[in-house]
């Protein structure tokens, strides 16, 4: 089976979020299981700074105001193959896979990322002038939202999948930009891109790919519903009856391990934590924090609306009252930025900041941490809560998406539904109660720190799901079991 993997990020080279490290976990997954995927990115400068030999293998012509590119080969250092989408006019800039240095979205990303969907729907139809065609087309996010469209506007039959990471960001342009796009007039309509008189990248995404997919059950539930469908519920809802959407769990890296994570001062496991309170006594004195017999709290976090800081800062001073600490790591918008400095200041002894973009501190924070908290207004499926838990750090989450899909209540971690500084103070309080007991505690750590959260269940269901679209069937031995949600059946279910 071949897959072409689009996508705007991959860890290897260039990331701004979770869609970096599902790129580099799930293709590697799905190799491992014989599936010949190929990922395909642009270009950017990051991206041929670390590429060491990179190889041209076709041209593509440009159609309307989308610009001609290269399609280059590259391999990782594993060799996993990499088709960087060759344009400097497009790529080559200092800043995100977004947005410039100073956080500003590249005011053309409506063409950049139309170049990416369209190499990927010509490669896809077999168009590139390459020796290699995949059988399925994998697109991610509104990034690659435009694939699927042009690969039917070009009457072309490749099984399409678009993965939602995140349905509130839509990629959205002026309709004016509808010819510079390639996309024909007829098409800038509800059944098609148009989203409330705009270009939806992710509608056009929606609407035309075969199936649509998110990263866990519950996500995939609440998009259909108007508080999270993000205004594209109807839509969602239409996908889910004609059985076209489902939920499958990301997974994380097999490097977030205790016991040889290369970033942590001390090494530890689920039968010997002695490494775990070794690396707590390191963070605080890190971070100016007193010494401390009390439970510490961390929190790593794209500093945005979505993740619910401010409940936390709703809940920090309790938390304190009550002989916790709070570590904190985090970037993003500058306003939760001041009030998280504010909070720290205030409380210079037991709570600590760290303005940053840190991989080796995130692990050291979740490595020191009892319990991390991740009060999430909405979280399509979320990686922390499932570091956190390798890590013997239970989460305090909020009961959504795939929070709610990976965390046991009272097991492994700790959820709440009613979304305020008193609801995740209730959970923090649970919480406390189980700090107190040791027993308690290091059963359900056990539990906790016993979870694999490993990619290959989720590349099982990938290719199971690659396999039903091209209407080819795996060897029952290597089926995924049964554990995507069919939303249609829920939702009928529920009716
Ligand atoms: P999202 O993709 O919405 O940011 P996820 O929980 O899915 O949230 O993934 C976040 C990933 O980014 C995790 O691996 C987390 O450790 C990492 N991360 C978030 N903020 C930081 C930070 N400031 N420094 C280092 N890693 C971070």
């Amino acid at each position: 089976m071949k897959v072409l993997f689009a996508t705007s990020e991959l860890a290897d080279y260039a990331k701004a979020g979770g869609l970096g490290e599902v790129s580099a976990g799930l293709p590697r997954a799905l190799q491992r299981r014989g599936v010949d995927v190929r990922v395909l990115l642009p270009a950017y400068s990051e991206v041929i700074a670390k590429v060491s030999d990179i190889v041209v293998v076709t041209h593509l012509s440009g159609r309307a105001g989308i610009q001609p590119c290269s399609i280059c080969e590259a391999r990782t250092i594993d060799g996993l193959v990499v088709y960087l989408v060759l344009e400097p006019s497009l790529y080559q800039r200092a800043g995100s896979p977004y947005a410039g240095p100073e956080g500003r979205d590249w005011p053309d990303n409506d063409l950049r990322f139309a170049r990416l969907s369209l190499a990927a729907a010509e490669i896809a139809a077999g168009r590139a002038g390459m020796n290699w065609q995949p059988d399925v087309l994998h697109v991610n996010d509104w990034p690659g939202g435009l694939a699927p469209a042009y690969l039917r506007w070009q009457g072309a039959r490749v099984p399409t999948v678009l993965t939602i990471h995140n349905i509130a960001y839509q990629g959205l342009c002026d309709r004016e930009r509808v010819g510079t796009l390639g996309i024909p007039e007829s098409a800038f309509h509800i059944n098609g891109v148009e989203f409330h008189d705009r270009v939806s990248f992710l509608k056009a995404g929606l609407f035309y790919a075969d199936h649509v997919s998110t990263v866990s059950p519950t996500y995939a539930r609440e998009i259909t519903t108007e508080a999270l469908g993000a205004g594209l519920h109807g839509l969602t809802r239409d996908i889910a009856a004609e059985g076209r959407l489902s939920g499958i769990v990301n997974g994380i890296d097999e490097s977030w391990d205790p016991s040889r994570d290369p970033h942590l001062p001390h090494h530890f496991e689920a039968d010997d934590l002695s490494g775990k309170q070794a690396n707590a006594d390191v963070v605080r004195t890190g971070l100016c924090l007193r010494h401390s017999d009390g439970p510490l709290f961390g929190v790593v976090s794209r500093l945005v609306h979505q993740k619910g800081l401010d409940i936390i800062a709703d809940t920090a001073r309790d938390i304190v009252r009550e002989g916790g600490q709070i570590a904190m790591l985090g970037l993003g918008d500058p306003d939760t930025e001041h009030m998280l400095s504010r909070l720290a200041r205030s409380h210079r002894d037991d709570i600590g900041l760290l303005i940053g973009y840190n991989e080796p501190m995130a692990r050291r924070i979740v490595a020191a941490s009892d319990f991390c908290l991740m009060p999430s207004r909405f979280e399509p499926c979320g990686l922390t809560q499932m570091q956190a838990q390798r890590y013997g750090a239970l989460p305090i989450a909020h009961r959504t998406g795939g929070l709610a899909d990976t965390i046991e209540d009272g097991e492994t971690g700790f959820l709440f539904s009613d979304l305020s500084g008193e609801g995740l103070l209730g959970a923090c309080r649970r919480a406390f109660g189980v700090f107190d007991d040791a027993d308690v505690l290091a059963e359900m750590r056990q539990a906790a720190m016993a979870r694999s959260f490993h990619w290959s269940a989720a590349a099982a269901e990938y290719e199971l799901l690659y396999s039903q679209l091209i209407g080819r069937r795996v060897p029952q031995a290597t089926a995924a079991p049964a554990r995507r949600t069919a939303v249609a059946a829920e939702l009928q279910a529920a009716a």
